[in-house]
């Protein structure tokens, strides 16, 4: 997988990719990335890359020209590209977005600052545009981020133990049950007694049940989602 950043704070994501899993799917050759800065492709002196809002508006925007020089320049070098925008006004960017992602080849990330992206520039080139929840970052670096390592997890041999995945909140519609480690007591409270008993079914069953609890108290949502398939 490749990751390409369109970005005009690349020091911003680049360090993000230089400890733990990351660091190593990109060791390991299962991931590499790189950036272009859309200031690098201004025909202005001042390389100045926002601009005021037609029809007025508070703020600036990116504006139209570096943008599409950039993205004109990543697609003819690259035709198997897949650009990805994201923005408050996209659809809601979820795990089985995720996995699905982790399949294509090359993914770029545009990412918007100030008020945005002049809209031309996404309606030309968005194969996807994505929200990561609902409030406002100042910046499509860190929503980028998100997404690129909820992706990478997905790809093929990045974590170490890939079992872990299958038993993953949104698997199945529902949040993880809660888990622990040791020791068995701590400071007065106790693992549940169930799952110090070896006996795998039932630790299974009691999972189920407890995952259940869960998504009906944090996220109804997904559970009338996960009641209505079962
Ligand atoms: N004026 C825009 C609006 O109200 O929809 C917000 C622009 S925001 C200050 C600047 C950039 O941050 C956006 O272009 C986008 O790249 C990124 N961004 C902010 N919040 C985001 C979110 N929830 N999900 C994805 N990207 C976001």
């Amino acid at each position: 997988m490749r990751f390409t950043y369109v970005t005009l704070f690349e020091s911003l994501i680049s360090s993000y990719f230089e400890d733990s899993i990351l660091k190593r799917a990109i060791q390991n050759n299962l991931l590499s990335i790189n950036f272009y800065n859309p200031r690098d492709f201004t025909k202005n002196k001042h390389g100045k890359v926002d601009d005021y809002q037609a029809g007025g508006g508070a703020g600036l925007l990116l504006f139209p020209q570096p943008l599409f020089d950039v993205l004109d320049t990543i697609k003819k070098e690259n035709p198997d590209a897949y650009f990805i925008f994201p923005t408050p006004a996209g659809k809601p960017f979820v795990q089985i977005d995720a996995k699905r992602l982790a399949k294509k080849e090359h993914l770029v990330f545009v990412c918007g600052r100030y008020e945005g992206i002049d809209e031309r520039v996404i309606e030309t080139y968005g194969d996807e545009v994505f929200s990561i929840g609902d409030y406002v970052l100042t910046g499509g670096e860190l929503a980028s981020l998100v997404m690129s390592d909820a992706i990478s997890r997905n790809i093929q041999n990045v974590l170490g133990n890939e079992a872990s995945l299958s038993v993953e909140s949104f698997e199945n519609e529902l949040l993880e049950a809660p888990s622990f480690s040791k020791p068995p007591i701590y400071e007065d409270k106790l693992v549940p007694s169930e799952f110090l008993k070896g006996n795998h079914a039932k630790i299974t069953s009691l999972k189920n049940k407890m995952s259940e609890s869960k998504t009906k108290y944090f996220r109804p949502d997904l559970f009338s989602r996960f009641n209505a398939r079962h």
